[in-house]
């Protein structure tokens, strides 16, 4: 029997051998098989246990075909007929068979007279299961799916499995039928009350069950036996984050606790109090890193939710333990507008500031080295550069990371072994429904501003078909004469940057025109670094009333005095895209509009999308109605996100699982930390069959 060892993994319990041969020990499984097996990712027996059918054929036996609409599966018994060999060649071989109530003919298009002669002798009874079609007005069945004598074994409920080219469904389900029998027993993994309440059955009768659905209800997510399978994998998974998060809190970190001497000058110089969220929020943040582990957080929060002075507390609290604090932005602007909004309150505590990015060279680079390595600076704000291998921190405490929009790329490894003791907070300003964050972060503790500060008026939104454009430009001639500002975003239509650049620039020149030369700018993606950074200072001095732009201005851009946010071609954007561009304005003190300009007729989709966005401007809501109509890869990008491909679980369906199953994780660990009682070694045996390497290694390891 083959065996496959994950890399670094050993003591695989016996029990489970039979499961992770290799797949050409089922029967019927050649070398060719496997192959096209291997395209499915299925590898090991196991990997069938848990590719469950994705529908299901109804082959109820019936009296005749009269019985089912046409074209149908009809589930019929007849009496061979006469069979009709082709004349010509070219021709198919036709069979006449008699149901209950009527004639029809099957036919053949390939096969030998003889193995038709041998499966439908004439004058016998069978049972035939097929596709029934008219042609030429005469019912046939087209090569039947099975052919059966009468009294053998057809289920009235017939699985589809996911299949590829050269893989039927025969095949897949002798494979799957192989797999079953080689099923353990098992102790159960799951708390048995959630079980109870649930209505779960066990691991194996649920297995069982779901490889023989009886009726359509069966193959859906919400079924018992499903929800139970998903929780298996994602309990699975939220046990390997939660072994992580654990082990991480076990490794040696800093107690960082400052007397409060900065905070309190800054926050005697704000002209506001925190929310209710950035002191629960800062909170929490304190108390990881007055604790002597490693702190793991993310803190989300929509833009204008205020992260810039939980992040700026949190620095200020590394600076009065003495030590250090960095904040790493993902782009050069991002740093920038980072560091002039931190310097701000820098300042205010006394407290030393410095920016350093890949632009630093030479001589002026070195000099922010030597004080960085001496103390002399505090806070380091910057680009990956300031994780740069020559750069050495006198005493680093706490690295602040934003992650901007692009959450799943994780930037914490920079961090790097030097600086493996400095607790580790992640910005995010893009709200990640709670499952997902779950999913995705699982292993860090999680902090949400998911309370606006107050002040703020509300960005007024409204849709608006392109038929009325002319509306718009002349709503907009009057709000700029009246010395507001405007975005007019083009959107990304013709997925060729020229293309969109061209109609980029065709607006620009007709809103000149409507609006005056001088009123109007223009940025895009195809422009060169310098026009670009020009024209976009003509918009923050207010020299340009309306910048018309490509989706570059999505992200880092702050101009508190545009108030008006005008997006064409809105249903092509997608909602969070929407929800960013949005907040783009709002952060003046000026009543804001946002116009979302459409092309009838809206799909459903997009009218949901646009709906949301004019019904709330609450990022968290906004991110589990986006979860709810994209679905979760697309919402992620699964493929540079990280996230976890699951069999069975479905995000997009049963992302109230997940929660779940973090809950019961981190609560199995609390009080089994090695998983030694009978339902943590069950829940050992989980995580092989799941092949959680990252668990099994970090319980190898104590
Ligand atoms: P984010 O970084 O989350 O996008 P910022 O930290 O830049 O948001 O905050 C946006 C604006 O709100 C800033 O002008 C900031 O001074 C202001 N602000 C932050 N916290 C509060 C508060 N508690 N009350 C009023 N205004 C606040
Ligand atoms: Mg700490």
């Amino acid at each position: 029997m083959a065996l496959t060892r994950g890399p670094g993994v050993s003591g695989r319990p016996e029990r489970l051998f039979p499961l992770f041969a290799g797949i050409e020990t089922l029967p019927g499984i050649g070398p060719k098989t496997a192959k096209l097996l291997a395209n499915l990712q299925i590898a090991h027996p196991k990997d069938l246990l848990f590719t469950l059918p994705t529908g299901g054929i109804d082959r109820t036996l019936v009296g005749s075909i009269r019985d089912v609409a046409l074209p149908g599966i009809a589930t019929v018994t007849v009496t061979v007929g006469r069979h009709m060999p082709p004349t010509t060649r070219g021709r198919p071989y036709r069979i006449e068979v008699e149901d209950a109530e009527t004639r029809f003919q099957v036919v053949y298009f390939r096969g030998a007279a003889e193995l038709h002669e041998r499966s439908l002798p004439q004058g016998k009874r069978r049972v035939l299961s097929g596709k029934v079609e008219l042609y030429d007005g005469l019912a046939q069945m087209p090569h039947p799916d099975h052919v059966l004598v009468e009294g053998d074994n057809l289920p009235a409920y017939e699985p589809v499995y996911p299949l590829t080219s050269g893989l039927t469904s025969k095949v897949m389900a002798r494979a799957v039928a192989g797999a079953l029998e080689r099923m353990p027993a098992l102790h159960e993994w799951i708390d048995p009350a959630l079980m109870a309440e649930r209505g779960w059955p066990a691991f194996d009768e649920a297995v069982r069950a779901a490889h023989h659905p009886q009726d359509a209800r069966d193959v859906s997510a919400t079924t018992p036996t499903r929800q139970r399978l998903a929780y298996d994998e994602l309990f699975a998974h939220q046990l390997t984050l939660a072994l992580a998060r654990a082990s991480d809190r076990k490794r040696r970190g800093r107690t960082t606790e400052g007397d409060g001497r900065f905070r309190r000058k800054v926050l005697d110089a704000l002209p506001f109090r925190p929310t209710g969220a950035q002191q629960r929020s800062l909170g929490e943040i304190e108390a990881d890193m007055a604790a002597p582990r490693r702190m793991n957080r993310l803190l989300q929060g929509d833009v204008g939710s205020g992260k810039t002075l939980v992040a700026m507390m949190a620095l200020l609290t590394a600076v009065e333990a003495g030590g250090q604090g960095v904040l790493m932005a993902p782009t050069e602007i991002l740093a920038r507008q980072h560091a002039e909004g931190l310097r701000e309150l820098a300042d205010q505590a006394g407290v030393v500031l410095e920016l350093l990015t890949g632009r630093d060279k030479g001589r002026e680079r070195q000099a922010k080295l030597d004080a960085i390595e001496s103390g002399a600076i505090q806070v380091l704000v910057g680009t990956h550069a300031v994780f740069q291998r020559d750069v050495t921190f006198a005493d680093l405490r706490l690295a602040v990371i934003d992650e901007q929009h692009r959450f799943g790329v994780r930037q914490r490894m920079l961090l790097g072994e030097k600086n493996a003791e400095a607790d580790v907070l992640v910005m995010t300003a893009t709200p990640i429904p709670r499952s997902l964050a779950l999913t995705q972060y699982g292993d860090m503790d999680l902090s949400a501003l998911d309370e606006k500060p107050p002040g703020r008026t509300p960005v007024t939104t409204s849709t608006v078909p392109v038929g009325r454009m002319d509306d718009v430009v002349a709503r907009l001639r009057s709000a700029v004469a009246e010395g507001r500002q405007a975005y007019w975003v083009c959107p990304l239509v013709e997925e060729s940057e020229i293309v969109d650049t061209a109609s980029a620039e065709e607006r620009f020149r007709s809103l000149r025109t409507a609006l005056g030369e001088g009123v109007v700018g223009l940025v895009h993606g195809r422009m060169p670094p310098a026009e670009k950074d020009a024209a976009m200072a003509r918009f923050v001095s207010g020299e340009t009333g309306v910048l018309v732009a490509t989706t570059v201005i999505e992200v880092g851009v702050n101009v508190p005095n545009a108030s008006i946010m005008v997006i064409e071609r809105a249903e092509t954007f997608g909602l969070a895209q929407l929800h960013q561009l949005r907040g783009r304005v709002g952060r003046g003190a000026a009543a804001s509009t946002c116009l979302l300009l459409y092309r009838a007729p809206l799909g459903e989709t997009a009218e949901a999308r646009l709906r949301i966005l004019r019904e709330t401007e609450d990022g968290f809501r906004i991110s589990e109605e986006d979860l709810a109509l994209r679905g979760a890869g697309d919402v992620i990008g699964t493929a540079q996100s990280g996230l976890p491909r699951f069999r069975v679980a479905d995000l997009d369906r049963q992302a109230g699982l997940m929660e779940l199953a973090s809950r019961d994780a981190r609560a199995l660990l609390a009080s089994d930390p090695k998983l030694e009682t009978q339902r943590g070694q069950a829940a050992r045996m989980l995580l092989w069959l799941t092949e959680q390497d990252r668990a099994l290694r970090l319980l190898s390891v104590g």
